[in-house]
Formats: C-alpha cells, structure tokens, sequence
C-alpha cells in the first residue's frame, strides 16, 4: 500500500493541510488531514485531483500545428474539417495507435488522469471494416494501456453528412456505420474496455447533424453508459437544426431525448438563456474545450450564467492542437473575461479562479466520463502534484492561481490507478513513445505533407 503525504491537497471541501493518502489496489483507501508524516511516506507540497479530459479525437494530434495556414478565401472551422478529414483518411492503424499513445502520455504529463476518446475513425481508408471491426478501438485501447491512463471508450455513431439524414461524403467513409453493424462494434468495445484497468464504455452520437431522431434513440438504448455528442459548436449547424427540426440543437436534444446526468452536450457554444437553465437543470454536464474552440474560431460558451445556474461544466482538448490541462482552464477564464469585459469571472465571490476551474473540471470531468470525483476514500487514485521547487516564496492559497495563470508551475508527478506513470514532469516511457510517435509523423508526413 502506497503512502502519500502532502503539505497541502485540493480536496472536495477546499484547500487542506498535511493530508496523508493511502492508495490500495487503485483507488484512495484513507484520506487523513492534520496528519504528520511518517517515515516511508512519499512526500508532496501540492498534490490535486489529476482531472478527466473529456473530449477528445486521438487521431487529430497528428495535424497540431500544421493548419494554421490561411488559405485563398477565410478559414474556418469547414475549412479545417476538409484538412482533417484528409490526414484522416492516410492514418492506418499502426499511425493512430503511435499517435495515441503519444497523446495519452502528453495528457498524464498536463496533469489528466483519464480520457473520453471520442472515437469515430472506424473503418479502413477505403471505407471497408477491418477483418476485426473494433481493430482501430483496440489500438487505442493499447496506446491507453502502454501509457498508463484511463480510458472511457465512446465509439461514434455516424451516419449522414447533414440534417434530414444526408447521404455521408466520400470523406467521411472511415467512420460511417447503420445501427446493427454499430451495435456489434459497440459490443465489441465494451469487451476491450472489459480488459483494461478502470476501462469504461458509453457511446457517442456524433451530432445531429450525423444521426437521425430514430438513429439516435437506438444508438443511445444500446449502452448504460456515459452519452456524448456534439452540439451547437458551429453557428450554421444551429441554423440548419432550426430550419429543419423547428429549434436549435441542444433545445431539440433536451424536448426529444431523456438526456440527464448521464449525458455530455460537448460544446454547446451557442446556447440562449433558456437552454443554459435546461442543461443545467437536467444534470447534463457541458463538455467545453477551450483551446480547440479559440483555435477554430468556433464561439464562447456562457460559463460564469452556465455555472450561475447550477450547471457542470468539464473540459477536452477536442482536436488535441495542444495538450495542457492549465492552459484550457485558463483559456476558458479569459474566455469570459473578455466577451464579459470582467475579471475572475468563474470564481466564487471572494474565491479562488484557479481553485474553482480546477474543482468544477475534477467534478464535472468525473461525472461525464465515470468514476468518482476528487481525492475522496473510494475514488480512483487518479493524482496529480505540482512541482512548487521554483516558487518557495508562494504562500499555499495562491499556487493553484499561479499554476492556472502564471505558468511558473508545473505538473511534477502523476499517479493513475495509484501508478506513478509520470515523475519530474516526464512519463517513464517517454522516449520510446516519443520515438514511435515521431516515426509515424515521418510516415504520415511523406503520404501527405499538409
Ligand atoms: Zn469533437
């Protein structure tokens, strides 16, 4: 049984002192504050919650970086989509599990502890299933197991390119499926998670965009698990749902479903007052991805009325263009700051911003892709300590601001299942995923140079 002692946690009530944690069997047995340590602990000045990251599409880490040049007319978010759908179709499994597991590793290095691999890159690049159809969620579930962190498999259901149950584009032939020969993939992946450490399964719609009315009921009665979709990230995908259903989306999701707390509206960008009261009243947590939605122009989330209201909020790196658990809260602070032209607008009055971003991404984190939320007797040890060497002078109250805004600080360790998969800052098996990462970067690079 492993002993942690820290001078100070993040705890589900706030901020504590000389908090002794000790870890069985992957999961937090004890949580004791005002404890000295004893000899054999392993001693921490900062530990929190390492939090779920939500959202996101593995694959897409291998484009990061290289979109970000303007084309002949104005780039947005289509225009992106056209770029991504491109690299996606050159990825073979080989590629997408090396990418993977780069990814997850940088993830557990930001200071995640788990992952909601919103997975729909299905099929091979003629659009034919593997001889094994879950051969590419098995990859990902190897890169999540070489690494070490959690993973929540949410395979994709996708169907059509646009409302009214469009025919899919010739770019989207890797992720499409009809409901029966998603039900056998869906069963498929339960068994995969089935064999992994903490592994869980739901799955994903992808939109409303790609699903129909009768599409989605059957897809979402076909697992007891977590429930994501896309939803209002775009302003032309809400004016297409309001022209063909009669209401914007997340509207149409909260009158035509059963959505609750089991359900994650990822995005849900454009939102009016009404629908910011109805996520929050019926318990569906906001997945919000900070830093994909800046990079692709996509819009503000209402997070300070979101929260006002009740809501739960949790956050995914999406199109993994940069993986940082700091900067995507920070991100969505200054978000609001300057749509709202306020300060520490995510706070509590007479609180902490860092420490309040931080709890509502643990909680709400916990809630969309499972598991217990928080450094709590029973919950995962799922934990991340913070490298507070360079800031000797910081008084305690004031380092997870600094972590979030200052970037002075960083994430030194990180425990999933109670491993330590991450030690002064580095993953233990950096170098070798790195290299295999970057040995598929070169391959990818030569089929298509972006
Ligand atoms: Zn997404």
């Amino acid at each position: 049984m492993a002993v942690i002692h820290a001078r100070h946690a993040l705890l589900p009530s706030g901020l504590a002192c000389n908090v002794r944690l000790t870890l069985s069997a992957g999961t937090i047995a004890t949580v004791e504050t005002g404890a000295a340590p004893l000899p054999g602990d392993e001693r921490h000045e900062m530990v929190l919650p390492a939090v779920g990251n939500v959202h996101s599409h593995a694959f897409q880490r291998a484009m990061a970086g290289l979109t970000e040049l303007r084309g002949p007319s104005a780039d947005n978010f289509w225009s992106w989509r056209r770029e991504m759908y491109r690299i996606g179709l050159n990825m073979s499994p080989e590629h997408v599990e090396a990418v993977a597991a780069q990814l997850y590793m940088e993830m557990l290095e930001a200071g995640f502890g788990r992952v909601g691999e919103f997975h729909y890159l299905h099929h091979d690049p003629s659009g034919v299933p593997y001889a094994d159809p879950a051969e590419m969620a098995l990859r990902i579930a190897e890169a999540s197991r070489t690494v070490g962190i959690g993973l929540t498999l949410l395979p994709v259901f996708y169907a059509h390119a646009d409302f009214g149950g469009a025919p899919p584009l010739a770019g989207q032939r890797r992720y499409i499926h009809d409901v029966d020969g998603f039900a056998s993939l869906v069963a498929r992946c339960e068994a995969i998670v089935a064999e992994l450490p903490g592994g869980v399964c739901g799955v994903a719609p992808h939109s409303l965009r790609a699903v129909t009315a009768d599409e989605l009921a059957a897809v979402v009665a076909l697992s007891a698990g977590p429930v994501h979709i896309h939803a209002a990230e775009q302003v032309a995908e809400v004016e297409r749902c309001l022209a063909q259903t009669g209401a914007p989306p997340v509207q149409w999701l909260l009158d035509n479903t059963p959505a609750d707390g089991r359900w994650c509206f990822i995005h849900a960008t454009h939102i009016d007052a009404d629908e910011v009261r109805g996520i929050a009243a019926r318990g569906v947590v906001a997945g919000l991805c900070p830093i994909t939605e800046s990079n692709l122009g996509d819009g503000i989330f209402p997070a300070g009325a979101f929260l006002e209201a009740g809501g739960r909020i949790a956050i995914g790196s999406d199109s993994n263009v940069d993986i940082s658990l700091r900067r995507e809260l920070r991100t969505l602070e200054y978000s609001q700051r300057l749509s709202q032209r306020a300060r520490n607008v995510i706070a509590h009055p007479g609180g902490s911003t860092g420490q309040r971003l931080l709890h509502e991404a643990s909680c709400g984190g916990a809630a969309a892709i499972g598991g217990m939320a928080g450094i709590a007797p029973g919950a995962p040890a799922d934990l991340a300590a913070l490298d507070m060497a360079s800031v000797p002078w910081l008084p305690a109250d004031k380092a997870l601001d600094h972590f979030v805004f200052a970037g002075g600080i960083g994430v030194d360790t990180v425990w999933c299942g109670g491993v330590r998969r991450v030690e002064g800052g580095r993953h233990v098996q950096r170098d070798a995923i790195e290299a295999r990462f970057a040995a598929a970067r070169h391959d990818l690079m030569r089929h298509d140079p972006l």
